[in-house]
């Protein structure tokens, strides 16, 4: 096995996407020593018992002396846990995030940071709607994208430092790609937030049929309800916290979605079957298009990896 990127990397929120990076890192010898650090008692606890890594009592503990400290908590606790490693970040490391939402994620992380230090946020685009040490597995990240947004100064002065932590995604089974910030949160707002917006209202508006229909809803789910219920399991902090940080973005994807739905419920009233027809054409060419990119299969799990 080649060296290790990281000697040692620290993972500060050891729930489904810390415990993913504990698995893989160890897995695929992406680094050498792994400090793990949960404000949560009992999962610090069970992630002891998971044998996913030293265990530490705070979270400065697990960072001192990491070349790379790795944010996996809330996107609304990412300044917190900042704080509470800035004094620990050893010149040069490399503080990292894996939350949701990119822009306000800088922001928070930045205020923090130690000049010494390099913050270098991102997003590994893969995930399950399942929480907890328990639920990490250490191919999660395979074939995945994973997005990386250090700002320029990071970009101009520090190309060494985006490298390695790419290095790092790509032992993991990564693909990396660099990107700014706004962008990210745009084009997320629309291919995972909304999507998840979405499921949360159907299955509520259902829930709420459910009383009046006497169990049909969950009876019948199969066809297509199922797949929303999976989405809408999602953990409900992580999902408050992407939306109260990535709100422009998601009411501007919100308003246009909207509009369009508006659009397809004046054609069902008025009986335009060629206006439904067209766009439902043209809905199915981009399923196509996804399956021919190879970023999806034919399983109905909305391209979710499961736990193997
Ligand atoms: P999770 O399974 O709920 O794990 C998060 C863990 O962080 C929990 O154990 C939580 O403890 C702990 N935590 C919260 N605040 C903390 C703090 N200040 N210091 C240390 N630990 C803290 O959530 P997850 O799914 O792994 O999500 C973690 C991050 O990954 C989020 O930013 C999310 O946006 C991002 N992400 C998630 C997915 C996905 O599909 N789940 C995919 C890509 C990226 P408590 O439970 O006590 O709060």
């Amino acid at each position: 096995m080649a060296a290790p990127v990281f000697n040692h990397i620290a993972i500060i929120g050891a729930g489904l996407i810390g415990a993913s990076v504990a698995r893989a890192a160890a897995s695929f010898g992406a680094a050498g020593r792994i400090t793990l650090y949960d404000a949560d008692a009992d999962v610090r606890k069970r992630a002891g018992a998971l044998d996913l890594g030293e265990i530490c009592n705070s979270a400065a503990d697990a960072a001192d002396g990491a070349d790379c400290v790795m944010l996996c908590v809330p996107v609304g606790a990412l300044g917190a846990s900042t704080k509470a490693v800035a004094g620990a970040l050893k010149p040069g490391a490399i503080l990292t995030d894996v939350g949701s939402v990119k822009a306000k994620a800088h922001d928070a992380m930045a205020e923090h940071c130690p000049d010494h230090a390099h913050l270098i946020p991102g997003h590994p685009i893969a995930g399950t709607e399942k929480s907890g040490p328990e639920a990490g597995f250490n191919s999660l990240f395979q074939d995945a994208w994973c997005i990386l947004t250090p700002n320029s100064v990071v970009q101009k002065n520090y190309p060494d430092k985006i490298v390695e932590l790419s290095r790092f995604w790509e032992n993991l089974g990564s693909k990396v790609e660099i990107m700014d910030a706004g962008q990210h949160d745009r084009v997320l707002a629309i291919t995972s937030h909304l999507p998840h917006l979405i499921a949360y209202n159907i299955v509520s508006t259902a829930y709420d049929m459910e009383s009046v229909d006497d169990g049909q809803v969950v009876k019948y789910s199969a066809g297509g309800f199922r797949d929303f219920t999976r989405i809408a399991a999602s953990d409900p902090t992580m999902w408050r916290d992407v939306f109260l940080n990535n709100r422009e973005a998601v009411l501007e994807t919100l308003g246009r979605f909207s509009e369009d739905l508006a659009a397809l419920q004046r054609a069902i009233r008025y009986g335009d079957g060629d206006t439904l027809f067209n766009e439902f054409t043209r809905a199915r060419g981009i399923r196509k298009a996804i399956l021919e990119a190879g970023e999806d299969s034919d399983a109905v799990n909305f391209g979710r990896h499961t736990k193997p």
